[in-house]
């Protein structure tokens, strides 16, 4: 049963790990970011409330992302297990993941927190070219993620559900060393 958060700021890897860890454990990966991206061509009305947002690096407010992932949750695919991606942003995202989770009598094995110096992040976002990765939206995103975001590390650390990863080695090294980690849990289970 794996479910788990992938952390960290922009630029992480979040979105490339999580899509390999969902491919190797056959569960969804659930990324709020490529839903609004996806919601936005398509220009449902979330992605038409989202779009400004995303545009100048912003988080999108917490009621519209929370109502997403409600969604997003009673779909059935997620009932063997998930990997979230970009979701809890904020402290208050983080208490209605609880609150929804505990309505639905599910838990999480872990926070994978990814470490990577804020001088690759830069570098790393302005070479994948995504319409929100110009310097100065990438500058206030790494500036949101410090504000309101980074608080939810001392969150879950204090709750023992968070473990810390190199996040700055190669893609497989990261892959591997989060396997580790769940495998560790499962161990203890
Ligand atoms: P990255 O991890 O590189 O910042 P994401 O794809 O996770 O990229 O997010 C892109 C944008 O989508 C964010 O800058 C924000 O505007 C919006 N977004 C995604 N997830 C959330 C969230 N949980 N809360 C608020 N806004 C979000």
């Amino acid at each position: 049963m794996a479910r788990l958060i992938l952390f960290g700021p922009p630029g992480a890897g979040k979105g490339t790990q999580a899509a390999r860890l969902a491919e190797l454990l056959g569960v969804p990966h659930i990324s709020t970011g490529d839903i609004f991206r996806g919601a936005i061509a398509a220009q449902t009305p979330v992605g038409v409330k989202a779009q400004a947002y995303l545009d100048e690096g912003k988080l999108v407010p917490d009621s519209v992302v929370i109502d997403l992932v409600r969604e997003r949750f009673s779909q059935p695919d997620t009932h063997p297990g998930w990997i979230l991606d970009g979701f809890p942003r904020t402290v208050p995202q983080a208490h209605a993941l609880d609150a929804l989770l505990s309505e639905i009598h599910q838990g999480f094995n872990r926070v994978i927190n990814l470490e990577v110096p804020a001088e690759f992040l830069v570098q790393r976002m302005l070479g994948r070219g995504r319409k929100d990765d110009s310097e100065d939206v990438i500058r206030r995103r790494l500036q949101v993620y410090q504000e309101e975001t980074s608080p939810l590390i001392d969150f879950y650390r204090d709750r023992s559900q968070l473990t810390d990863i190199d996040g700055s080695v190669p893609v497989d090294e990261v892959t591997a060393s989060i396997q580790s980690v769940l495998s560790e849990d499962e161990d203890a289970a």
